[in-house]
């Protein structure tokens, strides 16, 4: 992290804020600068990243933490499929279709960690974890993707 003050978790559930790390919107609890000139607000989860991290979406795949994506190239999060800019996990291996590109999967933090249900925009759950995501469901955008196979490049 390469900001110079003090993050003080702050408990009270705030409005929503745009986290300063992965660009997203956050709604829990975020960590706050303690300089009050400075408006520095990240997510818990992109305060406390992990180094290598799993998704039961993603078998056999570890993702690794990224601060600056913008030298990876652009690239969009598997989870929610917005672009990302920032903070981002990126997989080790490369996306089944992505592979093309030479791409890897990509997660936002706050996409990462969100493990039972993924929701769109308005707060609806579009996606809930099973084993097995089902291609008949319906699911539009990149979610379609997480059933297949992660190959070796
Ligand atoms: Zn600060
Ligand atoms: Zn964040
Ligand atoms: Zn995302």
């Amino acid at each position: 992290m390469d900001h110079q003050h003090t993050l003080q978790l702050n408990g009270s559930a705030a409005a929503s804020f745009t986290c300063s790390g992965c660009k997203e919107l956050g709604f829990e609890s975020s960590y706050i600068c303690e300089n009050s000139n400075c408006n520095y607000i990240l997510h818990k989860e992109c305060a406390e990243p992990v180094k290598h991290a799993v998704h039961p979406f993603f078998k056999n795949c570890n993702f690794e933490f990224i601060e600056n994506s913008e030298k990876e190239g652009a690239g969009f999060c598997d989870g929610c499929g917005k672009d990302f800019s920032g903070f981002i996990y990126l997989s080790q291996k490369k996306g089944f279709f992505k592979r093309l590109l030479g791409f890897r999967y990509a997660l936002h933090p706050s996409c990462l960690n969100m493990k039972e249900n993924i929701m769109n925009d308005d707060g609806n759950v579009i996606m809930t974890l099973s084993d097995e995501v089902s291609m008949s469901q319906g699911i539009g955008g990149p979610l379609v993707s997480l059933s297949l196979p992660i190959v070796d490049p």
